[in-house]
């Protein structure tokens, strides 16, 4: 039997695919699931975008694109971090990936081998730590704590950095925890940095667009002195409820872009021609659908923290980014991974557990309120009931 390389045994996964497969198991043999376990809007596309995407296959759009992207949605992502942010970025540093995990993927290879350190949030996106882990580099954990509102702690960042980083990966709105850092604390992180010239960092910031109470989006982007070993992670997945397309897309300084590109001329060559058309709709056409969106989340973030917060045991701090609540279980006697298999085996609820997103996420368990209002409330219903029959 062929043996394939060793750093295949080092490759983790996302468990949220697997509580996918185990809820539509269940409900494939008869159980009422309600899933609270998958990270994707449970809304459809824009229909604008998908007529995009239907008149780009019709006007020809068949072939090989550029493996950095078509220029038109180049420069409608640089015109839309204009909008956004007020900052300069040209179409020649944007480059078109398929999906945020690719710019991760990308960016983790160019500066994860053995020796290096690379420094990324726990609890976080379980893919950070599985790539870091791939190519050798030593994975070092940033926590991530509630009583700092699950914001990435300054100080605690900095200190962790040795002449060993050589990334820091930062991640707000975050995944599994809704946090969002607040500007002063990534004032400071950044000033801090400027000691440190030899980490690059790279800002995941795929829920840029999903605040909650009126608070803007800081974007790493805005920061002139790190603009030269940043990169910038953003894609169509969350904003524009995509994720099945296949569409991201990054800012990279010079030397690390062209790197960039030719690994997507190694690996995908390029992103499906259709879906780039339908990005250029996405980003350059009317934004209403995505407004409606989120007023529709706030709506179930309220509604779920009011219910989490109701439950015996359970206490949620009201998160302010992404579609995510992370509730601390801690009180119910619980273990986190023990509840989250019990809810959905027993009281048929997917949630994730807080230790699939790393150590410090002992003690809380992950709910996405992408579902509907209705389904969000028979989960809690079937929580409570559940919590108390089994203390
Ligand atoms: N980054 C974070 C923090 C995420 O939560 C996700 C998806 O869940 C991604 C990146 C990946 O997004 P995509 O589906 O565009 O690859």
């Amino acid at each position: 039997m062929p043996a394939i390389v060793p750093a295949f045994q080092r490759i983790g996964e996302e468990n949220a695919f697997a509580v996918l497969a185990r809820a539509t198991e269940l409900s494939r043999a008869g159980r009422d699931i309600v899933n609270l376990g998958i990270g994707q809007p449970d809304f459809p596309t824009p229909p604008h975008i998908v007529e995009a995407a239907i008149q780009a296959l019709r006007d020809g759009h068949h072939g090989y694109t550029p493996a950095n992207g078509i220029l038109p949605l180049r420069e409608a992502v640089s015109a839309d971090l204009h909008r956004r942010f007020s900052v300069e970025v040209s179409p020649e540093s944007v480059m078109v990936v398929p999906g945020g995990k690719v710019t991760m993927f990308m960016a983790i290879l160019m500066f994860g081998e053995p020796g290096a350190e690379i420094l990324y949030p726990d609890p976080g996106f379980p893919i950070y730590r599985s790539m870091i882990e791939f190519t050798g580099a030593t994975p070092v954990p940033v926590p991530i704590r509630e009583a700092n509102g699950f914001a990435f702690s300054a100080e605690e960042t900095l200190a962790l950095i040795t002449p060993r980083t050589r990334l820091l990966i930062l991640n707000s709105p975050a995944n599994p925890t809704g946090g969002v850092t607040p500007k002063a604390e990534i004032d400071r992180l950044v000033a801090g940095l400027e000691a440190h010239p030899h980490v690059a960092i790279m800002s995941d910031e795929i829920y840029g667009t999903m605040t909650y109470d009126g608070e803007a989006h800081v974007s790493l982007l805005t920061y002139p002195s790190i603009r030269d070993r940043l990169i910038y992670l953003d894609g169509a997945s969350k904003t524009y409820a995509m994720t099945g397309w296949r569409l991201g897309w990054s800012v990279w300084p010079k030397p690390f872009y062209d790197a960039a590109r030719k690994l997507a001329v190694n690996s995908h060559s390029c992103v499906n021609a259709a879906t780039q058309w339908a990005g250029i709709a996405a980003l350059n056409g009317p934004q209403d659908a995505v407004h409606a969106m989120m007023s529709a989340f706030d709506t179930r973030r309220r509604l779920v923290v009011e219910g989490l917060n109701r439950l015996p045991g359970v206490s949620c701090i009201t998160p302010k980014g992404a579609f995510y609540a992370f509730p601390n279980i801690t009180a119910t006697g619980w273990k986190a991974k023990p509840l989250a298999s019990a809810l959905l085996e027993d009281a048929g609820v997917a949630t994730i557990g807080g230790p699939d997103f790393g150590v410090h996420g002992e003690g809380y368990i992950r709910l996405s309120y992408a579902n509907s209002a209705e389904n969000i409330a028979r989960a809690l219903e079937r929580m409570g009931e559940f919590l108390e029959r089994r203390r």
